[in-house]
């Protein structure tokens, strides 16, 4: 691997392959994507095409380098194309790409599984987080008999019908429909409350908790930016949940082996009842699952009587991808070694920020991190909505400009990985202070 070691300055990249590919792409995929946010429409400009990643490295189709804080948004925190992974992706398809009937791979992924995430005793796999949740979700609702759920102002969940909503006005509302093509009695048994706000939960559960099957949470939200829970937060909608029977579900497909090596609720020591796993879990392939309690997951098809299928669920070269990623994982440092990196990094742009005079927040768990630009702390999507959205599309089109890949919205995380060197890092900061200088002209 050819990283490149100068210090990282604007230059004036020649982008015209990547310009010429991603035309061609908008011509036969709506906005040249095959996923809305790939598309820069938060920070404007023209996507990168990429061609290669290796290590932290990404490389696009005109030869240009850049430091990847993206990470295909969570799941590589081995870095690209890392070797272990690579070889187990190998060998595996040498054998067969799927065959539609049980492996022992599948048996040993879901065994690390359950011997790392504290509340899962049996898990299904399932190929994206989407699929994760709505299962979940249906399992929730099949387990209790109840219909409505509790979800949170900000959470992402996936694209399922019921997940894709938005809060109305008011402190309790039942969701909108937050896109066309979704009915709104799809919605109608989703309530929406705002994150971090225990009393909206308890007062909701008051009056409804005869009707509510699950309550479903990102235990650090992480698709409004990095959103830390309050102190004591997780431990409230717990006991809430336990008092009114309610399902406690935590969508981990971000925080899952993130955070620690047995995800948010290892990490807080707070025990949900269902959990969604994605993005690490696949090492970079498709795969995702949901587990829990025995209790619960017996209810699953073809134990129980709640119905979930996948013909491609839980493919070989999927769970050989996962099992390595995971493998890698349990080495004796790893998130020691990702803690370090990560907290340089955020000191790094603190420091940066500050220097340049530009009021950010930089809230961080472990190897997750946002850079808000906002004088407030952000604690909820009322907070993140207030940040100022330009000074970050300039901030990122330095960076960009520098060789320093970030996400194309202030309200995605920024991720280290293990492959994540001290220089690059370094660079990184070297570059973020002329970034956030020119971040500082947009008020
Ligand atoms: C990414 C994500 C999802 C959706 O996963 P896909 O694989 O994109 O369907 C769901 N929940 C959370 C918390 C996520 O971060």
């Amino acid at each position: 691997m050819a990283v490149q070691t100068d210090k990282r300055e604007k230059t004036q990249m020649v982008t015209t392959k990547s310009t010429a590919a991603f035309k061609a792409a908008c011509r036969v995929m709506p906005g040249g994507v095959s996923s809305p946010v790939r598309a820069f429409r938060a920070v404007g400009g023209t996507p990168r095409v990429i061609a290669k990643g290796k290590g932290a490295v990404l490389t696009d189709v005109d030869g240009n380098s850049y430091i990847d804080y993206v990470g295909s948004w969570g799941p590589l925190i081995l870095g690209h194309a890392d070797e272990r992974v690579v070889a187990a992706i190998d060998k595996a398809a040498a054998k067969g790409c799927s065959f539609g009937a049980p492996t022992e791979a599948e048996t040993q992924l879901a065994e690390l599984i359950v011997a790392r995430v504290p509340s899962i005793e049996m898990v299904r796999f399932v190929n994206s987080g989407t699929e994760a949740a709505m299962s979940a979700l249906r399992l929730a609702r099949g387990h209790t008999g109840r219909n409505k759920i509790i979800k949170f102002e900000g959470c992402y969940h996936g694209h399922s019908d019921a997940l894709l909503v938005q809060a109305g006005s008011g402190a309790m509302t039942f969701g909108a429909p937050s896109s066309p093509g979704v009915p709104a009695g799809t919605t109608a048994d989703t309530l929406v409350l705002p994150y971090n706000d225990l009393d909206a939960v308890e007062a909701v559960l008051k009056t409804h908790a005869a009707q509510v099957a699950a309550v479903l949470i990102e235990p650090i939200a992480g698709n409004m930016g990095c959103v830390p829970p309050n102190t004591g937060y997780l431990e409230g909608l717990r006991r809430l949940c336990t008092e009114n029977e309610v399902v406690l579900v935590f969508d981990e497909v971000m925080t899952g082996f993130r955070v620690s090596p047995g995800g948010a609720q290892e990490l807080y020591g707070v025990q949900p009842d269902l959990t969604c796993l994605g993005k690490i879990v696949g090492g970079g392939l498709p795969l995702a699952a949901y587990g829990g309690r025995r209790e619960i997951m017996e209810k699953v098809s073809p134990l129980g009587d709640v119905y979930q299928a996948g013909t491609l669920s839980g493919n070989p070269l999927a769970t050989a991808a996962g099992i390595a990623t995971l493998q890698a994982l349990a080495e004796d440092d790893a998130y020691e070694a990702l803690e370090a990196a990560a907290a340089k990094l955020a000191e790094g742009l603190r420091a940066a920020a500050e220097a340049a005079k530009v009021p950010t927040y930089h809230p961080r768990v472990g190897s997750m991190m946002g850079t808000f630009f906002s004088s407030a702390p952000v604690t909820d999507h009322a907070t993140a909505g207030r940040c100022n959205t330009r000074a970050y599309a300039a901030f990122f089109h330095a960076m960009l400009d520098r060789g320093v890949y970030l996400a194309p919205s202030q309200f995605e995380c920024l991720f280290v990985s293990l492959a994540h060197t001290d220089e690059q890092i370094e660079e990184t900061i070297a570059a973020s202070a002329e970034a956030f200088a020119a971040a500082a002209a947009c008020r």
